[in-house]
């Protein structure tokens, strides 16, 4: 019997996971994939992010894996340049983008040394289920096909965009908006190292986050319809993401041109925005699972960690007084929906695409918002767990 299974190891279960056994927690994660590897996502961090890693102790490993620190963060807007260094504020005064190998991977490795324990090639299949219904740990099956029970007091459901714990815990949808756009993206060498990059044009926004080996994520998000021809374009799909960027931003594309694309290009459409009913007797979801907005904030992987501390930390209030459970999860998914309120509206109303006037309006609020946000994680009650170790 576990204290906690989380299913799912990336940013948010590793990092839940992690919290919880630094607080001294019998825990597991299982993942379906081999960890580390590579998951579709960009991975810009804006403040909130950094904020979490530096106080959980992990921004230096980041660093140290070669992720460059990002100390400039430059807007184009329809060829007029702005170029902001970025302030010392909420204990730090950089970003940074590590690829999701990279940082899912020290994650993983972080928890595993705080004492979590965890098996890859585990697919979770269903639940255990106490005979009052509350849940009791997961049924899975192992990479060998065998089936696997593996009993626990709380089962956190930490798998991602795809949530079939979701499901299995009949967790409701609470609000529900489609993304009526698509990103694509890949990587390029070339470009500086420095800088975050932003470029907005009448319905396309592109963007570059510096990333390892001197190469950068060069991303081009734009209504649905109008990256169709990127989308059907077969092998010619890199030739074709390089053209709109030069047609659309010009600076931008010329500079791809100029450098050496090092990966396939990669992309999806149409995300779901929605928030989900995230706890219930036996049961959590954080990150993904239970809370999505369109990627056009680059703001996933803050979502996890932010959510990641608050559910450690209502988990470990119920684990040691069974009876605060109720109190502890309810406040957790209200903090939850309060602090991610500002940020999925502007992601609402940024994927609508409105005129480049209204679009940098709304990312003006944007940054105000993960200005204050980064702020109010920063002052977050520290945490009991030794997050050095
Ligand atoms: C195109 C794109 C670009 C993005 N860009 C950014 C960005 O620039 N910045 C940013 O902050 N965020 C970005 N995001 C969002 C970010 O990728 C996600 O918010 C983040 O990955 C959420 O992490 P997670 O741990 O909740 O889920 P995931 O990263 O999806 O991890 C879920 C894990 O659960 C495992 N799993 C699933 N089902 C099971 C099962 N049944 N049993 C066992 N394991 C299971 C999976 O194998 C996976 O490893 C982007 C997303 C996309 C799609």
């Amino acid at each position: 019997m576990y204290d906690v299974v989380v299913v799912g190891a990336r940013c948010a279960g590793a990092a839940t996971a992690r919290l919880l056994a630094g607080m001294g927690h019998d825990v597991l994660m299982v993942d379906k994939t081999r960890l580390p590897s590579d998951t579709l996502s960009t991975h810009g961090l804006i403040r909130g992010g950094v904020v979490q890693l530096s106080r959980w102790g992990l921004l230096d490993r980041v660093l140290d894996s070669g992720a460059p620190a990002v100390t400039q963060v430059r807007f184009d807007i329809e060829g007029e340049s702005k170029v902001r260094r970025i302030k010392q504020r909420a204990g730090v005064d950089m970003l940074v983008a590590p690829r999701r190998h990279v940082l899912d991977g020290l994650l993983a490795d972080a928890a595993v040394a705080a004492g979590a324990e965890l098996r890859t090639g585990v697919t979770a299949t269903g639940l255990l289920r106490s005979d009052a219904g509350r849940v009791a740990g997961i049924v899975g099956r192992s990479a060998n096909g065998d089936r696997v029970e593996l009993p626990a007091r709380v089962v956190v459901g930490a798998d991602g965009r795809g949530s079939r714990m979701a499901g299995y815990f009949g967790a409701e949808t609470l609000e529900q908006h489609t993304s009526p756009c698509a990103v694509f993206y890949t990587y390029v060498t070339g470009l500086r190292s420095d800088t975050y990059e932003f470029h907005i044009a009448p319905d396309a926004f592109a963007g570059v986050f510096p990333t390892h080996d001197g190469a950068a994520c060069v991303w081009l998000i734009r209504p649905t319809p109008l990256l169709e021809p990127i989308r059907t374009a077969g092998s010619g799909r890199g030739a074709a993401f390089v053209q709109q960027l030069e047609l659309l931003v010009p600076d931008l594309g010329h500079r791809v041109r100029a450098g050496r694309i090092t990966a396939r290009l990669r992309g999806t459409a149409d995300l779901p925005n929605y928030l989900r009913r995230s706890h219930g007797p036996g049961w959590a979801l954080v990150g993904d699972a239970g809370y999505h907005r369109d990627p056009i904030t680059g703001h996933g992987i803050t979502d996890a960690f932010r959510d990641a501390e608050l559910l450690a930390t209502a988990i470990d209030r119920c684990l040691d007084d069974p009876t605060a459970e109720r109190t502890a999860m309810t406040s957790y998914q209200q903090t939850r929906d309060a602090m991610a309120r500002e940020v999925f509206d502007l992601t609402c109303a940024l994927t609508a695409f409105p005129p480049p006037n209204r679009f940098v309006e709304l990312q003006l609020q944007l940054s105000d918002a993960l200005e204050r946000e980064a702020d109010a994680l920063a002052s977050f009650p520290g945490l009991t767990a030794n997050l050095a170790a």
